[in-house]
């Protein structure tokens, strides 16, 4: 990669291959792969990831919202896209984009049959999601013969799949509270199987759970943070490649006499001498304000520089004294070596939070 001269985020396609290829080595061959790439692909990049994944030949897509799924289409993504959480108000937009929704309630199941009747589709493809104790979405089991009578009423909509999430599939403490989610998904979608008088697809897991649950692989399975390098868990982690670096630049350097402060509100007061750096990144790339006054760092010349003071909207500045540098250095705020992960625990946070912090201003740049 050239010299980083401004703050960017690099994305690292061979890294984002390896980690889609050793989570494929988990699962038998006819298990099909669904890669999520909600929030922008976790933060990282909304367009050129799924486009490498489709080459890639990943089976399918999943995403959040109805738009997230528009601009996968715009951007040329062919493969069939689950939308995870869609709002009736967007149900005649996702059938025109040829989106597939997730239906949870009977809201959304009969607004849309209606949606559907309406544009006169026929077995349109549509999942079924189950609450199987996360309690977050979806159907609870005895509503099975509800959402049956709903569904072969209409010659509309076809279950293309039924779905379930699990709530700990990474805390190997809530072993069993899991393996009861997984009995309550197989009888849930066998008992919907059977009125339905055909069999979708089943899927459950994430990525901790294809790890974690191989026999709840089912017919599919949906990684999100895996393809972006995290698994949960050190031994996991160690398996996979973060994609994302996080880098940026020294701006200023700064001497400090004992008694000065430094940035608003004074927020950092010197009791001796000390040496600052300016580093144009701040809350509005994501570097939240909970990282000021000592709580976060940064990597400059392989050595941790915390940040000091207020963490301003587009600086934060960061101390030095100790690390042999100059302008124009690189900074890393996160990468392969100082990841994500480690960055989040500053804070009391999990890496898909400071992944999906970065900012859309922040540059991306790709390494292929
Ligand atoms: C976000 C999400 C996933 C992906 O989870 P990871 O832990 O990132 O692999 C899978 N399924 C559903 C329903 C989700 O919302």
């Amino acid at each position: 990669m050239p010299q980083t001269q401004e703050t960017v985020l690099e994305i690292d396609l061979k890294a984002l291959k390896h980690n889609f290829e050793y989570i494929k080595s988990k699962l038998n061959s006819n298990t099909n792969f669904m890669a999520v790439v909600k929030a922008f692909g976790y933060g990282s990049e909304a367009i050129e990831i799924p486009k490498y994944l489709q080459e890639l030949n990943i089976d399918y897509f999943a995403v959040a919202y109805v738009s997230e799924g528009i601009n996968l289409r715009k951007a040329g993504i062919t493969k069939p896209i689950l939308v995870l959480h869609p709002q009736p108000v967007n149900f005649t937009l996702l059938i025109e984009n040829c989106l597939e929704p997730s239906l949870y309630s009977a809201k959304t199941l009969k607004k849309f049959i209606e949606s559907a009747e309406e544009l006169q589709q026929t077995d349109y493809p549509v999942h079924i999601k189950f609450n199987t104790g996360l309690n977050r979405l979806g159907f609870w089991e005895n509503d099975v013969d509800y959402i049956s009578t709903q569904i072969l009423a209409s010659t509309s909509i076809k279950v293309k799949s039924i779905f379930s999430h699990l709530a700990a599939s990474e805390d190997l403490e809530e072993r069993r509270f899991t393996i009861t989610q997984i009995k309550s998904f197989k009888i849930s979608s066998a008992k919907l199987i059977d009125l339905l008088g055909y069999k979708p697809m089943l899927h459950m897991c994430n990525t901790s759970g294809i790890i974690n649950y191989p026999e709840a692989h089912f017919d599919m399975v949906r990684s999100g943070i895996g393809l972006y390098g995290f698994g949960n868990s050190e031994e996991e982690n160690r398996s996979l490649t973060p994609i994302a670096s996080l880098k940026s630049i020294i701006s200023q350097i700064h001497i400090i006499e004992k008694g000065e402060t430094v940035g608003y509100n004074r927020g950092f007061k010197s009791d001796s001498f000390q040496k600052t750096a300016t580093i144009p990144i701040g809350h509005a790339d994501g570097i939240g304000r909970q990282y000021g006054h000592g709580v976060g760092f940064v990597t400059i010349n392989n050595k941790k520089a915390p940040i000091i003071g207020n963490v301003c909207m587009d600086m934060i500045m960061v101390n030095i004294t100790d690390i042999d540098c100059k302008e124009g250095d690189e900074v890393i705020i996160f990468d392969k070596n100082y990841t994500a992960e480690e960055l989040g625990k500053t804070t009391n946070t999990i890496s898909y939070e400071v992944l999906t912090s970065v900012s859309q201003r922040v540059k991306r740049v790709f390494c292929r």
